[in-house]
């Protein structure tokens, strides 16, 4: 109970008590549901299944607007957010417990204040929220639609990561990497970011007038871009929205900010854009391709 109430992870045989649930058929089944999870070997699937068993024994799932948190809602979750850490030491996701899963995007008080000193409140809509110290709230209509490069879960576990043993400032803790010096993650980082920005600029530039920048038909002008654009909030929001990417559509990153992607590599200890070649060589992916998968910037 005491590792609960301090955030701590779950005991070993509790952990294992999880993972006998999940069986090769429920497992499967689990895998199967996310496309990016296509092509782990043997041993990164057990791997991430020891993992998830982790994230099911050590946090609390809780419901809110009426959600039904069905085996699929929690496992589903687990699983994606277990990818992060499949080679890294779960410890990072300690020092908080609950999962909150909204039905759908939920709304969060804002405060803004401009530079005439006037304080704006308004509300936002998000799809996640990761606090630090605190939960970590998800809409479940985003997780379950999720397209492209976007993945809610992955973004706030991100979050979470780099919240760990520091502040949100897109640098994970690094201590346990010796071979990744902070210095180097400083400026990798912040030449990455300001080149995705200036990409951006030259982007939203290059759209015609006539063409609303929120409407769909300017997803051909944002679709060149290996990020989606809210990365260039902030380094932290870039570290997140590109942590998404580099798990579930990497390819953008590998040919647009390839020392980043090298970086994140070295941080999360696996390489998705190899997974991913080494399992389209290995089947005849044809359906993987028409699936946007194999399409830069996606
Ligand atoms: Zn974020």
């Amino acid at each position: 109970m005491l590792r609960w109430l301090t955030g701590r992870g779950a005991s070993p045989r509790a952990v294992e008590r999880q993972a006998e649930t999940l069986t090769g058929e429920v497992w499967h089944a689990t895998l199967e549901r996310h496309d990016f999870l296509a092509g782990l070997t043997a041993g990164e699937s057990e791997a991430l299944r020891q993992r998830t068993a982790w994230l099911l024994a050590s946090k609390t799932f809780s419901a809110a607007q009426g959600l039904e948190l069905t085996d699929t809602v929690r496992l589903s979750i687990a699983v994606q957010a277990a990818l992060p850490i499949l080679a890294l030491e779960p410890e990072r996701y300690e020092g908080w417990t609950e999962i909150i899963v909204y039905p759908e995007g939920f709304l969060i008080p804002r405060q803004e204040v401009d530079e005439a000193g006037v304080v704006h409140e308004y509300m936002q809509e998000a799809a996640g929220e990761a606090w630090d110290g605190g939960p970590l709230i998800l809409s479940w209509h985003d997780i379950d639609q999720a397209e492209g490069d976007m993945n809610v879960v992955i973004h706030e576990f991100a979050h979470k990561l780099d919240l760990h043993h520091g502040p949100a400032d897109g640098q994970p803790d690094l201590s346990r990497h010796p071979e990744l010096r902070p210095r180097r993650w400083r400026q990798v980082l912040e030449q990455s970011f300001t080149s995705f920005q200036r990409a951006l600029e030259a982007v939203e530039a290059a759209i015609p007038h006539d063409v609303d920048p929120e409407s769909e038909a300017a997803d051909a002008w944002y679709g060149q871009l290996p990020l989606d654009p809210y990365a260039a909030t902030d380094p932290a929001e870039f570290f997140a929205v590109s942590s998404e990417a580099f798990f579930v559509a990497p390819r953008g990153l590998v040919e647009l900010l390839p020392d980043w992607y090298e970086l994140l590599a070295g941080f999360y200890r696996q390489d998705p854009w190899r997974r991913w070649r080494d399992y389209v060589d290995s089947t005849n992916m044809a359906s993987a391709s028409a699936a946007g998968r194999l399409t830069p910037g996606s």
